[in-house]
């Protein structure tokens, strides 16, 4: 028997996305537990916690040197994200953070990857930009709380390639860009 690593898959599932620090993580972990007690629902594990910025979906991977490339002339500045605002989705069943005002640092990095992506040729998402946190799915909802806010410092930016495993997605970071 010869022994191989993980077979590399023709085509990736590729998001752009902010991933939380240690710190953040837990404090969004704990949002989660608390949205949880008032809407139900599944809690999404603390090591999927994100933000996605910009979702390109099933790429090839024969792709993936001119998406991070292209990526690299994106230029943004780094800032603190405050997401203050609980909320519940009914067309999705999705309970989440988010923030009541996206800094103008966010948007522009939104902007950046977009552009980036768009001048090398790659499809992207129309739709405009909701900054939030999937903390949880398949919710019935209920009457949303006011929620403590989360301070998040957002100092880089990621590309994860998201993959379906019988316990559930599983998120691979595999490059980080550090914001200036
Ligand atoms: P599943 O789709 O199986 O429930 P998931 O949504 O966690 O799992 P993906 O569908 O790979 O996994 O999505 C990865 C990230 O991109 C998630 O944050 C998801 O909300 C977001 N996303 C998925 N599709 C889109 C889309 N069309 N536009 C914007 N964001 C998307
Ligand atoms: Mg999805």
């Amino acid at each position: 028997m010869t022994e191989s690593g993980p077979v590399d898959p023709d085509t990736l599932r590729l998001f752009f996305a902010l991933w939380p620090d240690d710190a953040t993580r837990d404090a969004l972990n704990r949002a989660g537990k608390w949205l949880h007690q008032h809407l139900g629902g599944r809690r999404m594990r603390a090591e999927t916690l994100h933000i996605t910025l910009v979702f390109l979906g099933s790429t090839p991977a024969e792709q993936l040197d001119a998406l991070t490339a292209c990526v690299d002339a994106a230029q943004a500045d780094a800032f603190e994200l405050v997401l203050d605002q609980a909320g519940y989705w009914r067309h999705n069943r999705i309970g989440w953070l988010g923030a009541s005002q996206a800094p103008p640092q966010h948007l522009e990095l939104v902007d950046a990857v977009n552009a980036a992506l768009q001048g090398a040729g790659f499809a992207v998402d129309a739709r405009p930009h909701v900054p939030h946190v999937t903390l949880l799915r398949n919710s019935a909802g209920g009457e949303v709380p006011e929620c403590m806010p989360v301070h998040w410092p957002i100092s880089d930016f990621v590309l994860v390639a998201s993959r379906r495993e019988v316990d559930g997605m599983h998120y691979d970071v595999i490059r980080r860009w550090p914001l200036a």
